[in-house]
């Protein structure tokens, strides 16, 4: 089975046999993230022609808006002379180019932001590059957000969370037991769980999952993040925006996903083909960042978000100076971004701030 179009299979396989059943979380960190053949490592997945489309693919609205969030956040907190403007998870870097040109509105802002990205893939480093080759401000490339130097810092991040891996367990009647990849005897991957109980994951439940019926599914991530994040806030001041899909409050449910090529596919096939995400518990990240001594403001729907930042008024601008053809694309990126129900995100996305607790309001969060 070691099939050549197939070489991160023949890893996983290779892994399992050694060390037994691997967790989901240890799996989706190899589908994604393996320096080799990991999906983010080799392809641009964005945009039409790729497998999924992201808020600053739909529209340039998006990171307009987030460029003008930055801005005002910056004021608040005082308008330091040098500020490190911080993207986690860029993709093209599509929403920073953006950002940046609506930021040319406060030209003193501009002139005392450091760009520093977050990227794990060199190609999509290169990616971002090319986009940002005229952006006319310093840009820094990190593996890691520890690599960021210290100092005040404005944070961004968009569809990153949902890309980190997470864990499973599953609730049985002697309590929940951890999700694992294994080998079944037809010699293929399949779903199992670990023999012990987890009495340790237990006590930290919040209730609503600890009632769960049994075979309820509960995700958690690594906080490791999301800590660093409110350190950085606490520490040298400013704020992280996290706007990503995902559940306001903790609850059971399985929600990773593989999608390939726009459509829904089982997340053990091709492994390294295809993306895999999972809702972000925004509940369980409030809570990281609280613990840190940072303030949280929301969650809140990002339609709800954007409206309030103005995407209705930038919208009916765009559409007064655009040829006729093109109003209707404006007003379809709008209700994409902004609406509810099937394939729209103003619902399904929700929007997070993790400030420094001297900014009491920030902007789309206060009232
Ligand atoms: N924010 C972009 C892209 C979202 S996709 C957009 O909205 O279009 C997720 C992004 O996070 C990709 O750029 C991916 O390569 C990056 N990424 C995934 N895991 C990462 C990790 N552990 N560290 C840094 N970047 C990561």
């Amino acid at each position: 089975m070691a099939d050549e179009a197939l070489p991160l299979e023949a890893e996983i396989r290779r892994r399992i046999s050694i060390a037994g059943a691997m967790p989901i979380a240890q799996y989706m960190s190899i589908c994604l993230a393996h320096p080799e053949h990991g999906y983010y490592m080799t392809r641009d997945p964005f945009g039409a022609a790729g497998d999924f489309i992201t808020a600053p693919e739909i529209s340039q609205m998006f990171g307009e808006l987030i460029g003008l969030w930055a801005a005002a956040v910056w004021r608040q907190m005082g308008s330091p002379e040098n500020i490190r403007l911080i993207e986690l998870g860029p993709g093209r870097g599509t929403m920073m180019h953006d950002a940046m040109r609506a930021a040319k509105v406060m030209p003193d802002f501009r002139a005392a932001i450091v760009l520093h990205l977050v990227e794990i893939s060199p190609a999509l480093q290169r990616l971002q590059q090319q986009t940002l080759h005229d952006v006319g401000l310093p840009v820094h490339w990190h593996e890691n957000l520890q690599q960021v130097p210290e100092g005040p810092a404005i944070m961004l991040a968009n569809e990153f969370f949902d890309a980190l891996p997470v864990h499973q367990a599953v609730k049985e009647a002697d309590g929940w037991h951890e999700r694992v990849v294994m080998i079944d005897k037809h010699g293929n991957f399949a779903l199992g769980i670990l023999p012990a109980p987890m009495p340790h994951l237990e006590r930290v439940l919040p209730p609503q999952v600890r009632e769960a019926p049994q075979g309820s599914i509960f995700e958690w991530r690594s906080d490791s993040t999301v800590l660093e994040i409110a350190r950085r806030v606490r520490r040298s001041g400013g704020a992280a925006l996290v706007i990503d899909y995902g559940h306001l409050r903790s609850e059971v449910g399985d929600t990773v996903q593989a999608v390939g090529e726009h459509a829904y596919v089982n997340p053990l096939i091709a492994p390294g083909l295809v993306d895999l995400t999972a809702h972000v518990d925004f509940q369980s990240l409030g809570q990281a960042a609280e613990s840190m001594g940072a303030r949280v403001h929301g969650p809140i729907y990002q339609g709800e978000f954007l409206r309030r930042l103005g995407i209705e008024r930038r919208a009916a601008a765009l559409r007064a100076n655009a040829p006729r053809e093109k109003a209707g694309e404006i007003e379809g990126a709008l209700q994409r971004l902004t609406g509810s129900g099937a394939r729209k995100m103003g619902v399904l996305f929700k929007a997070l701030a993790i400030a420094d607790p001297k900014l009491s309001v920030l902007p789309g969060f206060g009232g």
